[in-house]
């Protein structure tokens, strides 16, 4: 069993209102695979400069990461995105972007990460996520990430792409964006019609929800009491909802799985924005995550069984 990411392997350099790093270790493919380590075999593909040095890699490798088909561009510059959060920490301002080796990439991929069974499309520009759904004829589920740069400049190649993946896992203003509904609930009806069996609405700092035919599942985020860094939490969300579904391969997959996958992503996430980049997802063990998803299960449950003389 294994899963294939496509997507940015980034520096990223990130300031809060409480702190600032540089050219931290980044991107959404990154995070991603991070987090899906604990389900499954991850190939990553994507691209970096010879900046990207073998202590880069081996944030990657330690954790049995394939990075084979990470191509190196020599001379060449990775990825690099600047952001500066606002005080509530959910919303943010990107202060750069700098494609450079992304710009020029085209995507070729091994036999081990065409062959994978599950396919993640991170962030990335559409046209090269149908390349790469292209080339993995065999993956039995499709999962499609993507922002608001691709929605207002690529949208045709994106829709070409829903329409041909199992899951797309967006933020709540992404969809309703795409889709031109004012309610996540439109919204996500909208994009079921467009192929998709299964719509994942991230809600930052709130939560997340996942919509299908078969009905939906709410749930908050983790309640922590700090977050240093909330960069990558989507990818970290998408990398353990969708490594558990990996993990988990009897299809059609249920609602029932769907909320369980749900809280591994959300538990994940909630490491991953505990310290800057991915110093903590990094350390995170297995054990760390059950626990997590434990308390969730215990904080969102209650019982509705008993019964109460409403007065009118
Ligand atoms: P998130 O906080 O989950 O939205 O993910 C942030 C990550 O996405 C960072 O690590 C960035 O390096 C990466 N990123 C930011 N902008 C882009 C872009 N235009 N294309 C691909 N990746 C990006």
């Amino acid at each position: 069993m294994s899963l294939t990411v496509v997507g940015s392997v980034a520096f990223d350099s990130v300031e809060t209102p409480a702190a600032k790093r540089d050219r931290m270790l980044g991107g959404a493919a990154t995070h991603f695979a991070l987090a899906a380590s604990f389900f499954d075999d991850v190939h990553v593909v994507g691209v970096v400069g010879d900046d990207f040095t073998a202590e880069h890699e081996s944030v990657l490798t330690s954790h049995k990461i394939d990075i084979a088909d990470i191509e190196r561009v020599e001379g060449g510059k990775t990825f690099f995105w600047a952001g500066r959060y606002h005080d509530n920490m959910n919303s943010r301002d990107t202060l750069d972007t700098q494609l450079n080796v992304f710009e020029t990439f085209e995507p070729k991929l091994s036999e081990a990460s065409k062959n994978a069974e599950t396919l993640f499309l991170a962030n990335i520009v559409p046209a090269i996520q149908l390349g790469v759904l292209e080339q993995c004829e065999k993956a039995t589920f499709t999962a499609v990430d993507s922002m608001d740069l691709w929605i207002n400049i690529a949208k045709e190649d994106l829709l070409k792409v829903i329409a041909k993946v199992d899951c797309i896992i967006l933020n709540d203003e992404e969809i309703e964006m795409l889709t031109g509904k004012g309610t996540i609930v439109s919204a996500a009806q909208a994009l079921l019609d467009l192929g998709p069996s299964i719509v994942v609405a991230k809600q930052g700092k709130y939560g997340a929800g996942v919509i299908t035919k078969e009905g939906s599942f709410w749930l908050p985020a983790y309640p922590l009491h700090e977050v240093a860094d909330p960069t990558g939490a989507g990818d970290s969300f998408a990398g353990g909802f969708v490594g558990y579904l990996a993990a988990h391969p009897e299809r059609p997959i249920t609602l029932e799985v769907l909320r369980r996958a749900m809280a591994y992503g959300s538990a994940v996430a909630s490491f991953n924005v505990e310290e800057f980049g991915t110093d903590r997802v990094s350390r995170l063990t297995g054990p760390e995550v059950v626990a997590r998803v434990k308390e969730l299960a215990a904080i969102t449950q209650f019982d509705d069984t008993t019964q109460v003389d409403l007065r009118r």
